[in-house]
Formats: C-alpha cells, sequence, structure tokens
C-alpha cells in the first residue's frame, strides 16, 4: 500500500531544481556569516542584499551552475565539453544567473 502520494519524475526534478534555488536565494545575503550570527538574526523570509548585495530571491553561483549542469543534461545528455560550454558561458556571460550577472564565483 502507498504511503506517499504519486510524483511524476518531472515532477520531482522540478521540485528539486526549485528547492535548491529557494534553499540557495535565502543563503545568499548570509552567505560567510558565522553560526551565531545567523542564530542571533534567524532568515525566516526571503532577503535582500547582506553580504553578496544582491535583491532577495538571487541565487548564487551554486544555482546558476545547478541550472546550466541540467540545461546542458536536458539538452545533450552527457557532454562534458557541452556542459563546460555553459560553465564559461555563465562566468562570461551570466548564463543561468539571476539577473544577468555573476557577483561570486565560489
Ligand atoms: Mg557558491
Amino acid at each position: 500500500m502507498r504511503t506517499t502520494p504519486y510524483i511524476a519524475t518531472n515532477e520531482r526534478i522540478l521540485g528539486g531544481l526549485w528547492g535548491s534555488l529557494v534553499g540557495d536565494a535565502l543563503g545568499v545575503p548570509v552567505e560567510f556569516q558565522d553560526r551565531a550570527s545567523v542564530q542571533l538574526d534567524p532568515v525566516r523570509d526571503m532577503r535582500g542584499f547582506g553580504t553578496h548585495a544582491q535583491p532577495r530571491g538571487t541565487w548564487s553561483d551554486d544555482g546558476s551552475l545547478l541550472l546550466c549542469t541540467a540545461d546542458s543534461l536536458v539538452n545533450h545528455e552527457f557532454s562534458l565539453a557541452d556542459m563546460g560550454a555553459r560553465f564559461v558561458r555563465w562566468m562570461n556571460d551570466g548564463l543561468w544567473t539571476a539577473h544577468g550577472a555573476v557577483f561570486d564565483m565560489g
């Protein structure tokens, strides 16, 4: 007997992408802050600015490279050359960035 609702594979993948981007965007304003600072002012909603001076909802290099990877896999299954080219386009042209520009490269 199934105890969890059926969720189609494509919906699971999209949910994973959305969840990753939202989690990433929640962390961008407090990136590099120590635990004590975040415990004093916990993240409870989207914030703007902070560490990288970005508008609220901005995902980081991690989110952008995740989207580059997904984009490559959707279009070419696995091609290291294509994936690498998309990473270079991210770095040089802001591919899959939230606002068209790279603000940090981890
Ligand atoms: Mg990063």
